[in-house]
């Protein structure tokens, strides 16, 4: 009988996961995901198109760095282009908050 041969197994491949990609790992956000895409019908909530598997997204109205939580109110079904739209659109809104924030305020 040979030595015990270990079986050979491959490395793990060790992500450099950040905190928010760690979030939709979670088994908890996978079963909001299916509740979400069957209440929204698996449609685009802005285009109305019917989306499945990976072009089916999940995304969250209010962002969660803005302060939205994971409540199913604050969720929505989006396809990847709208998504995408969206995620630029905050990005934006973003910047030019900054902008006004590092200008000094100013009236409205
Ligand atoms: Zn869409």
């Amino acid at each position: 009988m040979p030595a015990a041969i270990k079986r050979w197994q491959p490395p793990r491949r060790r992500r450099s996961c950040t905190k928010e990609v760690a979030h939709y790992q979670t088994a908890d956000w996978r079963a909001r995901r299916r509740r979400i895409l069957i209440r929204d019908a698996s449609r685009c909530r802005v285009c109305g198109r019917v989306v499945y598997g990976r072009a089916a997204h999940v995304d969250h109205i209010i962002p969660l760095e803005n302060g939205g939580t994971d409540d199913d109110a604050n969720l929505q079904t989006l396809c990847e282009r709208d998504h995408g739209r969206k995620t630029r659109g905050e990005q934006r809104a973003g910047k030019f908050l900054d902008a006004k924030i590092k200008k000094g305020g100013g009236s409205f």
